[in-house]
């Protein structure tokens, strides 16, 4: 039976390192911490949370919540991890960082399927391999990476603007329309002047609440965040991404002061990314700062914008459902590098690409979970994404099938997340049952 290689034991590679393991398929698990470290680790030890200590909301009716009672029922390392180090935290499951990271590195280390090799990979070897080197993946190994997407699809920085969820949009106010002649692509939120100064206050009084680490980043002009241009300029986002020109309100038939234009994200058109939003600001401010934008007075933010450093593909150019890459379907990816975001989906994806990994030296197809899951929604979101301008996308309610209930009119939130968790799970749980 062949091996399997995994670069990065951190909480994609650990999870994918055990997954494979307990199928029975030796690993090489290659980690380059203690002996080279990345910016943001300060322990030699396997799946370091790096940041946060929280894996997310818990319970039925959040997103993070099935994507952890899916996981946790493939029989995650990570949910073990976490169950045993948990420390309160209201509705999150959060943990004591050591205790959690120290499990792990013990569980794995302690497989007699897995060897671990403390070194750092700087060419992808040969046979089935999982590329799990995550945001900080090193510069050598990044630069081999682009054997695999043609020198291009493979990004450095993050640079997202905030993700809105259609059904939170006000359509009264906001509407259709692609500039001048273009295609009605678009949905346009109008501001007359009044609105648009009370925008721009808002952003103003944000950008004093910011951490200014990410301004040491070099930007490209073509992607500077949103309270950058603010600063440089009252009217400069007018001259920018808040341009109104050819984007005349049928309302009121006119062209609006400034205008906030929101671009399709997903295929069902459940998800709209504010264009040319890219931001730093902290999550609370850059809610009021959404909020304060006509028609998006009750914006469900499904993803909110970062700027930071971090490594990832276009998943929808590059990779299949499956976690393969299209470009050498012996090669998975998993993480942030497949273009996640978050812990839990770092450590969701790493049980997915170990498991095809070890399928595929078992001689078996590599598998995709229902559609109705969220790790099944996950993984076909990043497969068949818009890949223009393709950000790493975090769990939420936006990648499964919207719920409904024959002749029954729109269910609130409320009511059908507890209805959307329980086809998920039993939809994961079935096909799970049939590996
Ligand atoms: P990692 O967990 O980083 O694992 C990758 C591993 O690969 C590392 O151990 C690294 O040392 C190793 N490696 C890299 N290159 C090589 C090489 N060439 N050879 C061998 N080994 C290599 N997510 C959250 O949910 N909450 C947060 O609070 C949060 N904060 C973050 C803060 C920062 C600064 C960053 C960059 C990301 C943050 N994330 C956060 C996003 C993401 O969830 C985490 O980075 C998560 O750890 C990603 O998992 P991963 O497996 O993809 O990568």
């Amino acid at each position: 039976m062949k091996s399997i290689s995994i670069i990065g034991a951190g909480l994609s590679g650990s999870e994918a390192a055990l997954a494979a393991a307990r199928l029975g398929v030796q690993v090489h698990l290659y980690e380059m911490r203690p002996v080279k470290m990345t910016p943001a680790h300060h322990t030699g030890n396997f799946a370091e949370l790096v940041c946060s200590n929280s894996l997310g909301g818990e319970g039925n009716t959040n997103a993070k919540g099935l994507l952890q009672a899916e996981i946790a029922h493939a029989g995650s390392l990570i949910m073990e991890a976490a169950k045993l180090s948990r420390v309160p935290a209201g509705g999150a499951l959060a943990v004591a960082r050591e205790g959690f990271s120290e499990y792990i590195t013990e569980q794995v280390k302690n497989h007699p399927l897995i060897q671990v090799h403390s070194e750092e990979v700087t060419r992808v070897p040969d046979g089935i391999v999982v590329l799990a080197s995550g945001p900080l993946t090193s510069d050598a190994l990044a630069e081999d990476l682009k054997r695999y997407t043609d020198g291009e699809h493979l990004s450095f920085y993050d640079a997202a603007a905030p993700v809105i969820s259609f059904d939170s949009i006000n359509l009264d106010i906001a509407y259709r329309k692609g500039r001048y002649d273009q295609e009605a692509d678009y949905i346009n939120c109008p501001m007359d002047r009044e609105q648009y100064d009370h925008w721009y206050n808002t952003i103003q009084e944000a950008r004093q609440h910011t951490p200014h680490d990410w301004e040491k980043l070099e930007f490209f002009e073509g992607c500077m965040p949103i309270e950058e241009i603010a600063r440089r300029g009252k009217d400069t986002p007018r001259f920018g991404p808040m341009k109104p020109r050819g984007l005349h309100n049928p309302r009121t038939d006119r062209e609006p002061y400034a205008v906030v234009q929101l671009r399709q994200e997903d295929h069902d058109g459940r998800m709209w990314s504010l264009v040319g939003f890219q931001t730093g600001l902290k999550w609370g401010d850059q809610k009021l700062m959404v909020q304060s934008i006509p028609g998006l007075e009750e914006a469900d933010i499904v993803r909110y914008g970062v700027m930071h450093r971090n490594t990832y593909l276009c998943a929808p150019r590059v990779l299949h459902n499956t976690l393969q890459l299209r470009a050498d379907p012996e090669k998975l990816v998993a993480g942030v590098l497949a273009g996640t975001e978050g812990y839990l989906e770092s450590a969701a994806t790493g049980w997915l690409a170990g498991t095809n990994a070890a399928r595929l030296a078992l001689g078996l197809e590599p598998i995709c979970p229902p559609e109705e899951s969220m790790l099944g929604g996950l993984v076909r979101y990043l497969a068949s994404a818009n890949p223009k301008g393709f950000q790493p996308m975090n769990t939420n309610w936006a990648l499964v099938p919207e719920f409904t209930i024959e002749g029954r009119k729109k269910l609130g939130k409320r009511e059908k997340r507890p209805l959307m968790f329980d086809r998920g799970l039993n939809a994961f749980k079935a096909w799970h049952s049939q590996l």
